[in-house]
C-alpha cells in the first residue's frame, strides 16, 4: 500500500487549502512515529495515563455456558474515559505538540471521542474545540457537561442532519480556516491519508497486547478475533497487527439497527457501495444518486455512513468478514454479558458480543476468540432501560 491507498480505497479527496495541511501532517508523522523519544513519551502516557496494557480477560462463565470456543474479552473498557479513544487521542494530540500546535479541534457523535479530545487536551494544556450535531448535544447532554468541565468549547453544528457526518463536515471547513495552529484531532480510521494510517497505528496497541498477552496465556495466536466497527478504529487496531497471520479470522461487527433489509441500519459494508466522502473512496451508505443515506443503530458511537479505507480492502480482498448485528441482538448481548460475567459492556462492544454468541458454540472448545470490548455501557443504560419500556431517570 502506498499514497495512503488500500486497494482502491483511501486516497485524499480534499480541497487545494487542505493539502498543505495533510502534507505537514504526513511529514510529521513520518519523522516521529519511530522516534524513540515520541515512542517512549507515549509509552508512559498509555501506561500511566490511560491506564495500559488493558487485561485479556479469561470469560469462563461465558465460555461454559456458550459451550464452543474459549472466549478472552480484550478491556478497552477498563482505560481511563472508558473506552479505546483515549488511545487514539492521546498519540494525535502528542504529535500535535510536536509540531508546534496549540490548538485541537475534533468532531464528536455520541461525546466519546470528544470527551477523550477534552481529556488529552487539559491533561496537555492545550486549547480544545469540538463540533457536535446539535441533535447529538441534546441527546449526550451529559458528555457536552463534561467536555466543558475540561475547559473544551462545544460548537453545536445545524446542518444537515445535525449528527456525527455534519461535525466531520464542519471540522475540516474548520480546519481549512485556521490551520498554522491548530491540528484536527480525528476519531477514527477514516478521512484523507494519513488519517487512516495514523488512527490505525495508535489503536495498533490494542492488537498488539492482544498477540502478547495471548501467547501468554495460551502459547499461541487467537483463531478468531471479533471487534464492532463504527469508522473502524477499534476493529482496525485489533486486526491490523492479525493481517499477517493468516491463521487468526478477523471479523467486524456492523451495526445493523432494524435490520439491513430496512432504511434503518448503519451495516455500510452489508448494504452500502463505493463512493466518495468525507476525504477518502471508501464504501457509503448512500441513495442511488451518491447522496449520503441517513443511518440509524441504537448505538449512537457506530452510526457513521462510512467505514474505513482499510477495512474496505481487508473486505474486498476477503481477509476479514463484516457481519451485521442488529438493535436486538446487541441489547441482548449487553444484558447477557453484564448477568453472565458481571461486565456492562458499551452498546457498541455489544454487537461484538452478540456474534460471538452465535458463533462460539459451533467452534470447537480447543479453538480461542478475542473480543474486544471497545468500551463500558454505563453510558448506555439509560437508554436500553427505555429500549426494555422502562424508564429510568439520569
Ligand atoms: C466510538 C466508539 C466505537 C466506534 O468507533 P470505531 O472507530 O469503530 O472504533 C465503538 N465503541 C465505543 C465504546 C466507542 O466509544
Amino acid at each position: 500500500m502506498s499514497n495512503g491507498r488500500f486497494g482502491v480505497h483511501g486516497g485524499q479527496y480534499i480541497p487545494e487549502t487542505l493539502m498543505n495541511a495533510v502534507i505537514e501532517l504526513e511529514e510529521a508523522y513520518n519523522k516521529f512515529k519511530d522516534d524513540p523519544q515520541f515512542k517512549a513519551e507515549l509509552k508512559d502516557l498509555l501506561d500511566n495515563y490511560a491506564n495500559r496494557p488493558s487485561l485479556l480477560y479469561y470469560a469462563e462463565r461465558m465460555t461454559k455456558d456458550l459451550g464452543g470456543a474459549k472466549i478472552y474479552l480484550k478491556r478497552e473498557d477498563l482505560n481511563h474515559t472508558g473506552a479505546h479513544k483515549i488511545n487514539n487521542a492521546l498519540g494525535q494530540a502528542l504529535l500535535a505538540k510536536k509540531m508546534g500546535k496549540t490548538r485541537l479541534i475534533a468532531e464528536t457523535g455520541a461525546g466519546q471521542h470528544g470527551v477523550a479530545t477534552a481529556t488529552v487536551a487539559a491533561l496537555l494544556n492545550m486549547e480544545c474545540h469540538v463540533y457536535m450535531g446539535v441533535e447529538d448535544m441534546e441527546r449526550q447532554a451529559l458528555n457536552v457537561y463534561r467536555m466543558r468541565l475540561m475547559g473544551t468549547e462545544v460548537h453545536g453544528v445545524s446542518s444537515g442532519t445535525g449528527t456525527l457526518k455534519d461535525a466531520v463536515s464542519e471540522c475540516m471547513r474548520e480546519w481549512t480556516n485556521r490551520i498554522e495552529d491548530t491540528h484536527y484531532l480525528l476519531g477514527s480510521c477514516m478521512g484523507p491519508h494519513p488519517f487512516p494510517e495514523i488512527v490505525r497505528d495508535f489503536q495498533s496497541v490494542i492488537g498488539n497486547e492482544i498477540i502478547d498477552q495471548c501467547m501468554e496465556a495460551e502459547g499461541r495466536y487467537p483463531d478468531y478475533v471479533l471487534a464492532c466497527v463504527g469508522g473502524g478504529s477499534n476493529a482496525i487496531g485489533t486486526f491490523y497487527p492479525f493481517i499477517e497471520h493468516e491463521d487468526t479470522k478477523l471479523i467486524g461487527c456492523e451495526a445493523a439497527g432494524r435490520g439491513i433489509d430496512t432504511f434503518e441500519t448503519a451495516a455500510t459494508i452489508n448494504t452500502g457501495s463505493l463512493g466518495i466522502f468525507h476525504g477518502m473512496k471508501s464504501y457509503f451508505c448512500q441513495d442511488e444518486f451518491g447522496q449520503i443515506a441517513p443511518v440509524y443503530s441504537i448505538s449512537a458511537g457506530l452510526d457513521y455512513p462510512g467505514i474505513g479505507p482499510e477495512h474496505a480492502w481487508l473486505h474486498d480482498i476477503g481477509r476479514a468478514q463484516y457481519v451485521p448485528v442488529t438493535d436486538e441482538e446487541a441489547v441482548c448481548a449487553f444484558e447477557y454479558l453484564s448477568r453472565t460475567e458481571g461486565i456492562i459492556p458499551a452498546i457498541e462492544s455489544a454487537h461484538a458480543v452478540a456474534h460471538a454468541m452465535k458463533i462460539a458454540p459451533t467452534l470447537s472448545k480447543d479453538q480461542i476468540m478475542v473480543i474486544t470490548l471497545s468500551g463500558r455501557g454505563d453510558k448506555d443504560c439509560v437508554a436500553m432501560a427505555r429500549y426494555r419500556g422502562e424508564d429510568i431517570n439520569e
